[in-house]
């Protein structure tokens, strides 16, 4: 038994990637959705395909997250659409996914979860709730996500409003599917700005006490930088925790974030990077700071995951701040403990069956031919990924990191 626990990415982390992407690329909505190409091809790096879409395939998306990168589990994602005609990966695809890494694995481990994209505002809301419920029947929904900024003639609607939100989380409660998550903040084409803010899925937070509501970004915004928390910021994460402030959620109750995107971009700057994960750690709880990556929109998550592993809160951030420790303990939380215990996964059993099967055989394969140029070389770091740099850039809080 503890073989199993050494055996996984050397160490017996576990770690669960809540936020990850790919897309089909040659699927319907290469035609119906050009505004959605853009956006993907915006992210994606290029692997050497004449068609880039195929460098963020679903063999690609096998060979970033589990050849590639120490991920154990992951849980698949898409983008805004108004349903499978311009989705890049259509729910079904999302099981033909998940099916695949299952085939790929022993002892019926999880590898790949999937949460159910929804669009519950386009179209009569009978019909989108008839799809929840087609959806959740397949017993493979472990969450439904929304875009609450996207929708019709670019409005979205509110999580907390009668007419739409309200009846679609009661239907996801109803359905069993207790984890409801949504976009917020990180503003996409097309976003109606008003409904992108954090204080509907807080207050729903406080309708339905028995689900759990994970806010994706945390209400992060690009174009504005991360300090210590002040309450009356209009925009970013501290949107996020003054909402959980009005509305008296104490840290660790059944309001989660995820840094999908966030890590990446904070991870250029030590001082916003501690100040972002520092407040997140503190105000919404070391128990509910979920690791998230977006991958693989920016290739493999490898580089992310080494710096959040080097990562350190400074003892003078701790003192000024009241930020927590980087322990092992809170990484391990935040890297797949979290996660493992939102979506009841069995740590120790998966442990054992994901440490000799065949994605984790491959592993060392896959590096050889990555070495030999067979296979497309992972993502360039968009931040420190070694000890060493890592601690250099903490030593010079004054520079930004730059890419090499
Ligand atoms: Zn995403």
């Amino acid at each position: 038994m503890q073989a199993c626990e050494h055996a996984l990415a050397g160490n017996g982390e576990f770690v669960v990637d809540v936020h990850t992407h790919h897309v089909m690329p040659d699927g319907p909505w290469t035609k119906n959705a050009p505004d959605t190409v853009q956006l993907v091809l915006g992210m994606v790096p290029s692997c050497g395909a004449s068609n880039r879409l195929e460098c963020a395939s679903r063999a690609a998306y096998l060979h970033d997250l589990f050849l590639a990168s120490d991920t154990t589990v992951a849980m698949l994602s898409d983008v805004p659409s108004s349903g499978a005609a311009d989705a890049p990966v259509p729910f079904l695809d999302q099981l033909g996914t998940q099916q695949l890494a299952a085939q790929l694995t022993h002892g019926g481990a999880p590898r790949v979860l999937v949460h159910n994209v929804i669009a519950p505002n386009f179209g009569d809301l009978r019909a989108r709730l008839d799809e929840m419920e087609s959806a959740a029947t397949t017993g493979n929904v472990a969450a439904f996500k929304v875009y609450t900024a996207w929708g019709p003639n670019g409005r979205g609607f509110a999580l907390d409003d009668p007419a739409v939100g309200l009846p679609v989380i009661q239907h996801a409660y109803d359905l069993g599917v207790r984890t409801f998550i949504a976009h917020k903040g990180l503003p996409l084409v097309r976003f109606d700005a008003a409904h992108n803010r954090p204080a509907d899925i807080v207050a729903a937070s406080r309708i339905f006490p028995d689900m759990q509501f994970v806010v994706f970004h945390g209400a992060w915004d690009k174009n504005h930088v991360e300090g210590p928390y002040d309450p009356n910021a209009a925009v970013g994460i501290d949107t996020f925790l003054r909402a959980l402030d009005d509305h008296g959620v104490p840290p660790n109750d059944n309001v989660w974030v995820d840094v999908g995107t966030v890590w990446r971009e904070v991870l250029r700057d030590p001082t916003t990077a501690a100040h972002t994960l520092g407040k997140l750690l503190k105000r919404v709880g070391r128990r509910r700071v979920l690791w998230g990556t977006d991958a693989i929109w920016y290739g493999s998550p490898q580089t992310q995951l080494q710096a959040f592993r080097a990562f350190t809160i400074s003892h003078e951030f701790q003192d000024l701040f009241g930020y927590p420790a980087l322990t092992d303990t809170v990484k391990s939380d935040v890297l797949g403990l979290n996660a493992a215990r939102l979506f009841h996964l069995d740590v120790h059993a998966s442990r054992c069956a994901l440490a000799t099967d065949p994605l984790t055989s491959a592993r060392t394969t896959a590096a050889h031919l990555r070495a030999d140029g067979a296979l497309p070389a992972a993502a360039r770091p968009n931040g420190p990924s070694t000890r060493r740099e890592m601690l250099q850039w903490l030593a010079a809080p004054a520079t930004r990191w730059t890419p090499l």
